[in-house]
């Protein structure tokens, strides 16, 4: 069988079939490839394959039909040309700026990002020279006047974690593209179900494969996605180079999650505007974040840019901490983890878990209160969510 062509479908098509060609056992669901090389009919061929003149896999490192699959899928996807897995969401953000940056050159991010994306570029990317500016995710001020002629790279998410801040992508867009800049935008909240950074002029997007696009939790996993200009050279050959690389295992989880992931983004959606407009009754409750709400700050922006507003709520218990803990702790059926993106409901404390790191002063800054807490919305019974966040409240 051949492969489809990615232009001529929609997205809910590309999830089940882009990328799949069959072997000639005929099967119909994605095979997992479990082999790390590949054999040659003869030793001219092992040479032509080497040497790049004929096309094929050498090495499960850089090549594997599994993981492959799944690149071309999520590229479909997304809109973007090429995909690159890697091993892990965090070395998706490595790859693209170990690939496409070098020592002396200058990143913006927005200070809004996974706490460890801020590790990277302060305590790991900084020891080659590659300096990070952060400013405010929303503050577009700011992030022009962080520019500099050394600049090379615009880093955001949206929406934010864990306070749920929606920044527009295409003028971020168009600021960095004025200054010769890349824009990468992580796209881990959304998923393509939701939203299409290329659309709104994005370079590159990032995924954490182990959130939403795996959807039960189960591997660690990343991709890169854009051009293939951006990507084939150079975002390829440090893969094929430094070895960040997926397995076809976890691909073959990755293309599963794929196939549900617009009626699991539906469905969590759902869930979590109900939970929010829940929240928001509670008298116990000073505040809710959540893009779906009409008071949320960039609700309009919101609903231009995408498509649902995703399962992530957060909100701010009365009483600080204890309050905060209190009400975790009394959950019945929600997991206490950092991970999101789960069909499992999960609580995360965000002051004391996740953004640990930050100082007092960086969290207020950044709004992480010590009252809040971050629910990833996950696909129970809305119901038995709510009546035993209601029993949790109920102790403070
Ligand atoms: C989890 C996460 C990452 C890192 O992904 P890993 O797969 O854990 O390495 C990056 N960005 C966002 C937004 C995330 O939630």
């Amino acid at each position: 069988m051949s492969k489809i062509d990615p232009s001529k479908y929609a997205l809910d098509t590309l999830a089940v079939r882009a990328g799949q060609s069959r072997t000639n056992e005929a099967e119909n669901s994605e095979p997992i490839f479990l082999t790390s090389s590949f054999v040659y009919q003869n030793a001219a061929e092992a040479a032509a394959r080497f040497a790049g003149d004929v096309p094929g896999n050498i090495y499960s490192r850089f090549t594997n039909p599994t993981v492959h699959t799944f690149e071309e899928r999520l590229a479909a996807m997304e809109g973007g040309e090429r995909c690159i897995a890697t091993s892990s969401g965090m070395s998706a953000i490595l790859t693209t700026c170990m690939a496409l940056l070098r020592g002396g050159d200058h990143i913006v991010s927005s200070l809004n990002v996974f706490g460890t994306t801020v590790g990277l570029f302060n305590n790991v990317l900084a020891k080659f020279n590659l300096n990070t500016t952060f400013v405010s995710l929303t503050d577009y001020a700011a992030w022009a006047n962080a520019i500099t002629p050394a600049t090379k790279l615009l880093f955001l998410e949206t929406p934010s974690n864990p306070l749920t801040e929606v920044a527009d992508i295409q003028r971020l867009a168009d600021l960095a593209h004025q200054h010769g800049c890349l824009l990468v935008v992580d796209n881990c909240f959304c998923t393509p179900a939701l939203q299409l950074p290329f659309k709104f002029g994005a370079d590159i997007v990032i995924h954490s494969a182990t959130k939403y696009l795996d959807g039960q939790g189960r591997c660690v996993g990343g991709a890169v996605i854009g051009s293939e200009a951006l990507l084939g050279e150079e975002v390829f050959g440090f893969l094929r180079t430094a070895g960040p690389s997926m397995s076809p295992f976890n691909a073959w989880v990755f293309l599963k999650g794929l196939e549900t992931l617009k009626i699991r983004m539906q469905a969590h959606c759902d869930n979590a505007m109900k939970m929010a407009e829940w929240l928001q009754s509670q008298d116990k409750i000073a505040r809710v974040y959540y893009p779906g709400l009409k008071n949320h700050p960039q609700y309009e922006l919101a609903r231009k840019q995408q498509s649902g507003a995703g399962g992530i709520v957060s909100f701010e218990v009365q009483g600080g901490r204890e309050a905060a803990w209190k009400v975790i702790d009394a959950t019945r059926i929600y997991s206490i983890t950092a991970n999101l993106g789960d069909t499992k409901s999960t609580l995360t404390h965000p002051a004391t878990t996740t953004h640990h790191k930050l100082t007092a002063e960086e969290r207020l800054q950044t709004g992480i209160s010590d009252g809040l807490i971050r629910i990833s919305v996950g696909l129970e019974d809305i119901n038995d969510l709510i009546e035993d966040m209601d029993q949790a409240l109920a102790s403070v």
